[in-house]
């Protein structure tokens, strides 16, 4: 049977936007351009800040963090609304002086691993580069986005012939294997020469360069696909899923009586614990300068904060065709089927009894198909933001995700349904 027409229209939109988002630097600046362009104001850090009634904000912290939120128009406030995903995912980082001379004859760029990537899918697929470049303008440190947006390295896998073991598990040596390959003897001092080419596209000639985040990703195209196109694949569904939906919500909703806030936090794959991760000071912060600004006093801060509620969206491991074993024998979500709500014994996942319920509730009320997820008891499984974030500002927390397979892929598959049930639940829960 055919997917309906409106959830393959938000698949597309939301693969547009995963396809110009190789980075967390690339997520966050189209994230800002898709609060400016509904009217939100940026405000810095480093300034004094002055909030209006029924205006929307947003602030990044090392341009790979966005926290945005909207006053409302009557500042009784009674409770907070957060929704919290995350911007990066699985990748490799190109080291520091990356070029390697190998075998006599080859320059591949040094890298290493970010995150928990499943290795494998790396190998011999065309693969480029991007993030950001700091030069020194006339005196200034100066932050400048990049993307090569066109094959630039591969990382070439050991024939059969050589390796007769190799499908039955090959142990993988980062430092050894996965080094993408760049060009020949010829090509010693050309990273740099190509850094300063797309530097010169943004119309910088002489600045020197001091300093960069690059990373890789994977230049296979998004594809809707399957019988009834029911199924999509790109890389960063994890969890650039989560973070569009949740800005489209946060923008499409306009009356509420709460203050509607929506995070979207670096680093969730290596831990959180970096100054823009959700086990940062951030969102404090960020809480802490709306009630200065909303003259709401430490105590009243403490009860607003005790009545509010945090969906915590990050993606989720739906069954998978091959490996049902793997699965739950009853909670185990499939593509399509709905949101995702995650609960894990050992507190991995925020959900209780109490959240889970206010979250089910949401979505019979709003038509919002929902699914559960727990771990198989032998499998540890993975984990998130929510309760990272809750030793900082503690509230009632769900965890949710959209169902998708081959999670931390370079190539990761969902169901083509469950973009807009997504956008349809945080709507749902803003509104
Ligand atoms: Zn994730």
């Amino acid at each position: 049977m055919e997917t309906p027409k409106e959830f393959i229209e938000e698949t597309k939109e939301l693969l547009e936007f995963i396809k110009k988002s190789p980075t967390p630097f690339h997520a966050v600046k189209n994230i800002a351009d898709m609060l400016k362009d509904e009217g939100a104001e940026e405000l810095f850090e480093n300034e004094r800040w002055n909030l209006e009634c029924g205006k929307a904000y947003f602030v990044k912290r090392n341009d790979t963090s966005v926290i945005s939120f909207k006053v409302p128009e009557n500042p009784a406030i009674p409770k907070l609304k957060i929704i919290a995903s995350h911007s990066d995912s699985p990748s490799f980082k190109i080291k520091e002086n990356p070029e390697l001379k190998k075998s006599g004859h080859y320059l591949e760029l040094n890298v290493e691993k970010y995150g928990g990537a499943l290795l494998n899918p790396w190998f011999d697929r065309p693969l480029s580069i991007a993030g950001r470049v700091i030069v020194d303008a006339d005196g200034e440190l100066q932050s400048i986005l990049i993307d090569f947006d066109k094959d630039m390295v591969l990382i070439p896998s050991l024939a059969i012939h050589m390796n007769r073991e190799a499908n039955d598990g090959t142990k993988i040596d980062l430092q050894k294997t996965m080094m993408p390959l760049w060009g020949d003897e010829s090509s010693e001092g050309t990273f740099n020469e190509a850094l300063k080419e797309e530097l010169k596209k943004q119309g910088l000639t002489n600045e020197e360069i001091l300093g960069y985040d690059l990373y890789l990703y994977n230049r296979v195209e998004p594809s809707i696909w399957g019988e009834g196109k029911k199924f999509f694949s790109a890389g960063r569904i994890d969890d650039l899923l989560c973070a569009y939906e949740s800005v489209k919500a946060f923008n499409e909703t306009k009356e509420t009586d709460s203050i509607n806030v929506c995070v979207v936090f670096d680093n969730e794959e290596v831990g959180s614990a970096t100054k823009q991760g959700a086990d940062s000071t951030f969102l404090s912060d960020v809480i802490d300068r709306i009630a200065v600004c909303l003259k709401i006093d430490d105590e009243a801060k403490k009860i607003l904060i005790s009545k509010s509620f945090m969906v915590s969206a990050d993606n989720a491991h739906a069954l998978h065709p091959n490996f049902a074993d793997k699965a739950d024998p009853v909670n185990a979500p499939v593509l399509n089927g709905g949101v995702v709500i995650k609960y894990n014994a050992a507190q991995k996942y925020t959900t209780d009894a109490y959240s889970g319920a206010y979250f089910k509730k949401l979505c019979i009320e709003s038509d919002v198909p929902y699914q559960i997820y727990t771990n198989n008891s032998n499998i540890a499984g993975g984990s998130t933001l929510g309760n990272i974030s809750n030793t900082h500002v503690a509230m009632n927390t769900v965890d949710i995700g959209a169902p998708q397979l081959a999670m931390h892929s370079p190539y990761e598959t969902a169901g083509t349904k469950d973009a807009l049930h997504m956008l349809r639940a945080m709507k749902a829960f803003y509104e």
